[in-house]
């Protein structure tokens, strides 16, 4: 195990009715006037608009609002926002959504005090210092943007998406009542869950020894949501198993799975380049990128993948042949996601093969960097991949 420094300040609200105490949370932070920043509309059709308003009306707090995030956010957006906090003398950001909201907050927070352009802080070339304080309410278990120092935000200038990973933009709070996630249609259902998932293998794949307990904590949530999703599919209202789902969102990405080992994340690389261009659900594209990247890689580990199979998948161990078992458990995670109905293929993402060289290459820096760490990948293992997910 590797030393390691854990802090996961962000407190978590769980459970029935808790979006009506966001007034009151917001207050305990000392803010004194609010951007309330939400989506394309699924929040007023659901009514979780009018109690957050009632909430906030309730406790006092002024407030303004931004509307019309999109999946995938874009800085356009956020530069309108930032532009209306230093406007209106807005203190605190209020998210509420799922990943495209949150992150369109965390990146409005970071750029309302900087004098450069918000993108500097994606592009690599300025580091935030200091950050306005987000909360969330959150509508979808996915990003685990909830409580993580990710936001992911895509340029429309050349369709660059890109991540900034800093620890200052955690949210404060982050409250999650699965009742709210009832009215998710199947598929944005499953796209998070494959982003669940993929957040935990992006840390389970790793060659750090001696990590059995995050081994364990990844297998557990691995399985949990394996088996819940296709409850949610059946019963959209099943108020635990949605739950579980909810905080297994959370764990996935608030880096308690990624304590004391190296993780990968060549495969959330390449899947951004597939959502940066074609706009494609994050979670779709994850099912996509991760059966090939494993089919791809697995020789450099073997025994990782085994023990994936056997432990997560089920899978009988072929002492004669580890491999064996090691491709039963990728055919096992693709066949899983067919049966939930993601995508596994390019092909049914609408995704064209003209392409693929010039995502290879983004990914990649033009080839000036590499990709990953269980196998470095370099461009031309980066188009590999891409063609074997056509
Ligand atoms: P999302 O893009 O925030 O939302 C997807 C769709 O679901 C939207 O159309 C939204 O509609 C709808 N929706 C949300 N809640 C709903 C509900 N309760 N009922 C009905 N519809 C609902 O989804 P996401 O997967 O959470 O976020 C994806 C983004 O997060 C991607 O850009 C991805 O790259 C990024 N990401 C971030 C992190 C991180 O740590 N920051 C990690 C992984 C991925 P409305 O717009 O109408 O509300
Ligand atoms: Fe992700």
């Amino acid at each position: 195990m590797d030393n390691f420094e854990f802090l996961s300040p962000t407190k978590i609200i769980f459970g029935k009715g808790t979006e009506n105490q966001v007034g009151q949370e917001i207050k305990k932070c000392g803010a004194k006037k609010v951007l309330f920043h939400y989506g394309g509309g699924s929040i007023k059709r659901s009514g979780l608009y009018d109690k957050i308003v009632a909430s906030l009306k309730e406790t006092g707090i002024d407030f303004i609002e931004l509307g019309g995030v999109q999946p995938n956010p874009r800085v356009s957006l956020v530069r309108e926002g930032i532009k209306l906090c230093r406007d209106n003398g807005i203190d605190f950001i209020l998210a509420v959504g799922g990943g495209s909201v949150i992150d369109s907050s965390k990146a409005i927070g970071v750029g309302v005090p900087y004098s450069g352009d918000v993108w500097d802080f994606y592009a690599g070339k300025a580091e935030p210092k200091e950050t306005l304080s987000v909360g969330v309410v959150l509508t979808i278990p996915a990003a685990g943007s909830e409580a993580s120092k990710s936001s992911v935000l895509t340029n429309e200038d050349g369709w660059y998406k890109r991540g900034l990973n800093v620890e200052i933009i955690r949210p404060k709070f982050a409250i999650m009542n699965p009742e709210l996630t009832f009215t998710l249609p199947p598929y944005q259902t499953v796209c998070g869950a494959s982003d669940i998932m993929a957040h935990i293998m992006e840390r389970y794949f790793t060659h750090t020894p001696h990590v059995d307990l995050t081994d364990r904590l990844c297998e557990g949530t691995l399985k949990t949501v394996i088996r819940n999703v296709p409850i949610v599919l059946e019963q959209p209202d099943n108020y635990d198993a949605r739950a579980e789902i909810m905080w297994a969102s959370t764990i996935a990405h608030n880096d308690l799975l990624s304590t004391g080992r190296v993780g990968d994340w060549a495969s959330h690389g390449i899947e951004h380049e597939l959502s940066g261009i074609y706009d494609v659900p994050h979670g779709a594209g994850l099912a996509v990128v991760f059966p090939a990247w494993m089919k791809y890689v697995y020789k450099e580990g073997v025994d990782k993948f085994v023990q994936f199979a056997v432990r997560v998948w089920n899978v009988d161990m072929d002492f004669e042949d580890p491999e064996r078992t090691a491709l039963a458990g990728i055919d096992r995670l693709k066949a899983f996601y067919k049966s939930v109905g993601l995508p596994t293929s390019l092909k049914e993402l609408n995704i064209p093969d003209d392409r693929l060289e010039e995502m290879a290459d983004k990914c990649t820096a033009g080839d000036t960097q590499t990709t990953g760490n269980f196998k470095k990948l370099g461009k031309q293992d980066v188009l590999n991949i891409l063609k074997m997910m056509l």
